[in-house]
């Protein structure tokens, strides 16, 4: 096959057969989103480099790694978004939302790109459905994001799940961890690999993020940041993990969740799927209390999750949930002849403005070949409609399952379709 009929490496056709599951689960998503009162925005799928080098990181894999970078016919350094975060606090700074009643609550859903190694559950085009909670200081804020997740998950039928916590601190009890770390990780300096030997200068945390294999087996005997914790942060992860408890969420601390991205600070969390292999983090998210201000606005402490789309239709698939249904045809109307066409038509357009799936020829098809069609299609009802039936105004309504047929009047078969 020629690249002109192959899609690039690692995205996805979503086809007509499978587009209502996407539907229904972004259906779901926005509706939970919004009982918590958060509204959708919607940002470009492109921003200046800058946003995301700022907030995701530039020691991050995904920076380091992953972005689709170029430069644009006007010679600006253009990035396809890896996620939506940054995007989404560039458009509330931009636009001032700050400045509103707080928290601002806001939700999206959309693609995200990351040039990584495709396998099942990861790909280079994915979509993410995602919330931001601006402004909100309060353990409570944190409690009920991760509620929010939660739901979600349940609403669209998830439920070998479990949640992971941890608090990564803030930048002051940060800098004390770092210190400990380093010296840590500095006797095994010869062992990291290469980006890891940089990440050791800059940023040492993120080697517990590393995917290599002899990093990754270091990393494990590396003193934890929860030791390290304030008593500001302390106190903030006591609160947060009581309230999960008032709202019976069940929860494990693990204190080697770092998240792949810098902007996160005290709680972090991730929902894992017990339906799925390798890739079976299906919810990424915690508050980033930094971010805001690193953007160039005032401080403004917030929090957020994203979750893969794509993922999460994989469980749902592995398990073979029902994901909503595919909604039927209605009726098939067969016309006879270039009048009955005419008539057909004229009735399908009546149809469809109740709300009835109402379809008709359109390719000048005889009568058999269209009822192999209707068939094929898996129309409810179907309708001949000929010289006689123009004449008289009476049909034949066709129960397409139990083959039965009832004579009305052509001006009825809204009634009788109910
Ligand atoms: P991972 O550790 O699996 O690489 P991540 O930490 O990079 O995940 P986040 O940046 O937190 O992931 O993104 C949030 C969610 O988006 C993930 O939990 C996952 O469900 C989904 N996701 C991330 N990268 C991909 C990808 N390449 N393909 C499909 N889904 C993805
Ligand atoms: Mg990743």
């Amino acid at each position: 096959m020629s690249d002109i009929n192959r899609a690039v490496k690692g995205t996805n056709d979503v086809l007509p057969e499978e587009s209502y599951k996407w539907q229904y689960v972004e259906k779901k998503m926005l509706e939970t989103a919004s009982l918590f009162g958060f509204k959708e925005i919607r940002v470009p799928v492109f921003e200046h480099t800058e946003v995301f080098q700022r907030s995701v990181g530039d020691t991050t894999d995904v920076v380091q790694k992953e972005m689709y970078t170029f430069d644009d016919k006007g010679g600006r350094s253009i990035t396809l978004r890896p996620e939506l975060t940054a995007g989404v606090i560039r458009s509330v700074i931009e636009n001032g939302l700050y400045n509103q009643s707080l928290p601002q609550k806001v939700c999206y859903i959309g693609g995200c790109y990351r040039y990584e190694k495709p396998q099942a559950g990861r790909l280079r085009e994915f979509h993410q459905f995602g919330v931001e909670c601006i402004g909100a200081a309060a353990p409570a804020a944190d409690a009920e994001v991760i509620s929010l997740a939660h739901s979600v998950l349940t609403n669209i039928g998830l439920d070998n799940l479990s949640l992971e916590i941890n608090s990564i601190g803030c930048p002051t009890c940060r800098a004390e961890y770092h210190k400990a770390l380093k010296a840590y990780f500095e006797g095994k300096k010869d062992q990291l690999c290469e980006t890891c030997k940089e990440r050791l200068d800059r940023n040492p945390m993120r080697i517990l993020d590393c995917k290599s294999p002899v990093c990754g087996d270091i990393a494990k005997d590396a003193p934890v940041m929860i030791n390290y914790l304030c008593n500001d942060c302390a106190e903030h992860f006591e609160a947060v993990k009581a309230q999960l408890d008032v709202m019976g969420i069940g929860y494990k601390v693990n204190p080697t969740i770092v998240r792949g991205l810098d902007y996160y600070t005290r709680t972090v969390f991730e929902f894992i799927s017990g339906d799925i292999g390798a890739q079976s983090t299906v919810c990424g998210g915690g508050r980033y209390d930094g971010l805001m201000q690193q953007m160039g606005a005032p401080a403004t402490p917030s929090l957020g999750f994203a979750m893969g789309i794509e993922r999460l239709l994989l469980v749902l698939n592995n398990l073979n949930k029902e994901i909503g249904d595919q909604k039927p045809c209605d009726i098939y109307i067969a016309p006879m002849g270039e009048k009955a066409g005419i008539k057909a038509a004229a009735v399908c357009s009546a149809l469809r403005k109740e709300g009835f799936i109402a379809l008709t020829d359109i390719c000048g098809r005889g009568l058999k070949a269209q009822m192999r069609y209707a068939n094929k299609i898996g129309a409810r009802f179907s309708v001949v409609l000929g010289d006689d039936e123009l004449a008289s105004g009476i049909i034949r309504l066709k129960d397409m399952k139990l083959g039965e047929e009832k004579e009305i009047s052509i001006d009825s078969i809204a009634q009788c379709l109910k």
